[in-house]
């Protein structure tokens, strides 16, 4: 009796293969999260959903159909995720953890470059907005403005943001030590906002610091001053030392605990 029972006392491995489980299961969720395919994620759930239920009422029409539909359903999900799946399984490769381990010395690299412009910008009155990627992806924003490939330096960034620059308008994008795109737009927050000068810029890094999990940096045109959103809150008021140390470590701790 026991003996036949006894796969309901769990070991060791059953354990380790819960959490590697979950691990894989919330990567994927967040890889996922933001991206058109959590849409359709949710759309296939309420098709299965009415799978069971014809089984259950023995709708043999309604059942049959929906066989088929999965069954062609895998191989067209194949092809229309491709470029999802492509950024996941490279995206699981260069994990942030991954990353800050091998190359430690990026991040607060980047932060440094991002503060200095937004200093730079704020003394010279000129509007700013950049989004620092973490681990939920961007690309869907980025394909909004110009592509761009080049590494993040305060000197590209002044240029991208003066006024005379095409690109100016929208907001920049950084994924690891790389400006990826520029004159992107950003989602605008749906709350209310009660302080008038906050206008669609700030509104816009609200939107995307809602949406997913970027540190969305701010210079205001009217203010000088340096903002930054996080998982729906702006703080104001940063100076270049505050910059650095919440782009480059302090803030993905801080909200790790928050979570
Ligand atoms: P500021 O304090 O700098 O004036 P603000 O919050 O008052 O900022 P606006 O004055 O409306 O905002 O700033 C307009 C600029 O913000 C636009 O020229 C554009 O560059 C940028 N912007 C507006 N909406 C978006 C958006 N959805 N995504 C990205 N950038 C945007
Ligand atoms: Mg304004």
């Amino acid at each position: 009796m026991l003996d036949q029972i006894g796969f309901l006392a769990p070991d060791w491995k059953d354990l380790l293969e819960i959490i590697l489980v979950s691990a894989l299961f919330y990567r994927i969720l967040v890889l996922l999260a933001g991206t058109r395919a959590i849409q359709m994620l949710l759309g296939l759930l309420l098709l299965v959903g009415f799978y069971f239920l014809s089984r259950v009422l023995n709708l043999d029409l309604l059942r049959s159909l929906l066989e088929n539909l999965f069954e062609f359903g895998a191989i067209a999900a194949l092809v229309v995720f491709q470029p999802e799946l492509r950024n996941a399984l490279a995206h699981l490769g260069q994990n942030q953890l991954w990353r800050r381990f091998f190359n430690p010395r990026e991040e607060t690299a980047v932060a440094e470059e991002v503060a200095q412009a937004a200093d730079e910008l704020a003394r010279a009155k000129v509007g700013a907005i950049i989004a620092i990627e973490r681990e939920v992806g961007l690309g869907e924003y980025a394909d909004t403005g110009t592509r761009l490939q080049a590494k993040v330096s305060a000197a590209l960034l002044n240029t991208i943001f003066s006024p005379y620059s095409p690109l100016h308008d929208g907001a920049v994008i950084v994924r690891g030590d790389s400006i990826v795109a520029a004159g992107a737009i950003l989602p605008l927050t749906q709350f209310p906002v009660s302080d008038k000068s906050m206008g669609t810029r700030h509104r816009a890094a609200l939107g995307l610091s809602e949406e997913t999990d970027a540190l969305v940096v701010v210079v205001s045109e009217e203010t000088s001053q340096i903002s930054l959103a996080v998982r729906g809150r702006l703080d104001r008021g940063f100076d270049t030392e505050r910059l650095v140390a919440a782009i480059a470590g302090g803030q993905p701790a801080l909200d790790m605990l928050s979570a």
